[in-house]
């Protein structure tokens, strides 16, 4: 039955996955100045995305920021994909003054909370994706949403002005009457469906086909999480914490960035077990 496929079987059937088009420029180098991160190295090739298989990676790679907060974490993930593109979203650049050159420019930049909203919001968004095989973290979660709620202080990050909206859903209250399962499907909805407005689907001339439009990076990320919701194929990594969404059945590492062919994890997780081996055999040779 077609609406039972799941994004596994779907992709199989189109290799690469749905067609989308985003091309994205990158820099050498980024700074943060009075909030925002804008790049100052060198353009680098644009990174071009057509396919939900080519984004695979961008929710982990975005968990990864959340969980390790700081300069070396954002700069790391800004080499991989650049901005997440809220210069883009506001449809102007900036003017930034720039002291070495003594002169003003335009740049492109993301404020640094918001682009570390979304990245926790993503995180989150993968975990109650994932939610089914990992329970107890996902009550965890949703008690912390609760909390912060109750205080005042919970928002959703979006990619429409004002750029922040409230959860409708009272998740603590939720929680008690119909349990964590069907309170993570409503919270993911609210932190998903903010984001995918922005959203357009368009008519390739040239394939003759539909795809998706994106303006930003960020908007790419919400999409994959989308593409996955229906949680089939969101697992986690064999080698490290964060969840990823997988092409194959059988992947257990979470992807590499783009422009990358092995997986991380599974390149440490490889040179971990030959390390293993070597010591295992060097032991036996001492042996008599
Ligand atoms: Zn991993």
């Amino acid at each position: 039955m077609w609406a039972m496929a799941t994004a596994i079987e779907r992709w199989r059937h189109e290799p690469g996955g749905p067609s989308c088009h985003l091309e994205w420029n990158r820099w050498t180098d980024y700074k943060a100045k009075d909030g925002w991160t804008y790049p100052t190295g060198q353009p680098m090739a644009p990174l071009v995305i057509n396919s939900v298989r080519e984004a695979l990676a961008l929710p982990s790679d975005l968990a990864r920021v959340a969980r390790a907060p700081g300069r070396e974490a954002g700069v790391s993930f800004y080499a991989a994909w650049g901005l997440l593109g809220r210069t883009e979203l506001e449809g102007s650049p900036r003017r930034v003054y720039e002291h070495e050159s003594r002169r003003w420019v335009l740049k492109s930049g993301d404020p640094l909370s918001w682009a570390f909203d979304h990245a926790g919001n993503v995180a989150m968004a993968l975990r109650l994706i994932g939610g089914a095989r990992q329970p107890r973290s996902m009550v965890k979660d949703l008690e912390w949403v609760a909390d912060r709620q109750a205080a005042g202080r919970f928002s959703v990050p979006t990619t429409a002005k004002p750029w922040a909206t409230q959860v409708q859903l009272d998740v603590g209250k939720s929680l008690r009457k119909v349990g964590p399962a069907e309170t993570g499907r409503a919270l993911l909805a609210e932190l998903l469906n903010p984001n995918l407005g922005t959203i357009r689907r368009v008519i390739d001339p040239s394939a003759g086909r539909s795809r998706v439009d994106f303006v930003a990076l960020v908007q790419v990320a919400y999409w994959v999480l989308a593409e996955a919701a229906d949680g089939h194929n969101v697992r986690p990594c064999a080698a490290c914490p964060v969840l990823f969404v997988a092409h194959d059945e059988r992947q257990t590492y979470c992807p590499p960035p783009p422009g990358v062919r092995e997986s991380r994890c599974g390149r440490v997780y490889r040179e971990r077990e030959r390390r293993k081996a070597e010591s295992r055999r060097a032991f036996e040779h001492v042996l008599p």
